[in-house]
């Protein structure tokens, strides 16, 4: 869109997530939506590398043949089988679908800091691979060759498809519902519900004091998308307010039952990933656990919950609970906001 100069001060009122009226997407000031803000700065704040996590001691156990049962090589291989592929699908949908059609500038800043993120995700679970010498072409090309993993990941492409379509654009009631129906598939259900199962594996491990450095590397992942489905939540909830028309009856029952098949191809991935169970987890603890989060999700976004079943992994709210961080992350946040203050 061209300039038009001398056109006066931007209408803070006239900003919108999609669709805002004579939209200056280079403007970021006046501001509106400052949630978007905020989690530029904290996402700025936990600035991590996986580089920096020692994975010494899971390279030790990895070769040992004794300090790894054969069911717990298969869970920690399909774990990664779904990571490895899974944050690339993630920046694609946050560059190639997202970006664009966002016409709030300050939503835009965080849809690029989100962007990297999911790069440096794809790099931990790289990091991890080649730490431990794995078979790289065989994880990465999990995604085809595991009918749970190629389940979830064909879930979201497919829903998703339209709006990476060149001519796609919002503007007309179908195509903004199929925006939103977008943000709901990628953030509640991909980043929401999809990364949750393999989470709980990998902090299963850490509590065992097994492959600890890859637990840690998961906990800052997770804290990151803990942000990143924060943040989508917070769209879909300004959507809804700046276009209600868009949240029928009909479409928030079509979520639902989205949500709910997610639920079944979740539940089914944990089957493939412990067969048997392994640390006291077993694949009726994990169907609970993911209708559990399912109904959190659901709830954020103002939709009802469906399974009301309580957390049989009280642990993980530890695990994901920011405000319980352990130091290592309190002491990582302070030496970035240091190393910023550094003059060179
Ligand atoms: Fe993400």
């Amino acid at each position: 869109m061209p300039i038009t100069k001398g056109a006066g001060v931007v209408d803070i009122n006239k900003r919108r997530i999609i669709n805002g009226v004579d939209a200056d997407v280079i403007q970021l000031y006046p501001m509106r939506h400052t949630f978007a803000w905020d989690a530029y700065m904290a996402g700025n704040a936990n600035h991590w590398l996986p580089t920096e996590i020692s994975m010494q001691r899971d390279i030790e156990q990895w070769r040992s043949s004794s300090a790894l049962t054969s069911d717990e090589r298969k869970a920690f291989e399909t774990v990664l089988g779904f990571f490895t592929t899974a944050d690339s699908i993630a920046a694609n949908n946050v560059v190639l679908a997202l970006y664009k059609h966002v016409t709030s500038p300050e939503c835009r800043m965080y849809l690029l800091r989100q962007g990297y993120e999911e790069a440096v995700h794809t790099h931990a679970y790289q990091y991890i691979v080649e730490s431990l010498g794995m078979d790289e072409s065989k994880i990465f090309n999990m995604y085809r060759e595991v009918k749970a993993i190629y389940d979830k990941d064909n879930m979201v492409l497919a829903l998703n498809e339209g709006i990476f379509a060149p001519a796609f654009k919002t503007g007309t009631f179908e195509n903004d519902q199929k925006f939103l129906e977008n943000l709901c598939v990628f953030s509640l259900i991909m980043e929401g519900i999809f990364f949750y199962s393999s989470f709980a594996v990998m902090f299963g491990f850490q509590r065992q004091n097994k492959l600890t450095g890859s637990a840690e590397q998961i906990q800052y992942i997770m804290r990151d998308e803990s942000q990143h489905l924060n943040f989508g939540i917070n769209m879909i909830n300004a959507i809804k307010e700046e276009q209600p028309e868009l949240w029928t009856k009909e479409f928030q029952q079509r979520i639902i039952d989205l949500v709910k098949r997610a639920v079944v191809l979740e539940y089914t991935f944990a089957t493939e990933v412990f067969p048997r169970g392994i640390f006291g987890m077993n694949a009726a603890g994990f169907k609970q656990y993911i209708e559990h989060i399912a109904d959190r999700r659901l709830e954020r976004v103002g939709l009802a919950s469906q399974y009301n079943v309580t957390n049989p992994f009280t642990w993980m709210s530890e695990a994901v609970d920011l405000n319980k961080e352990k130091n290592f992350f309190e002491t990582r946040v302070t030496e970035y906001k240091t190393g910023g203050q550094l003059s060179w």
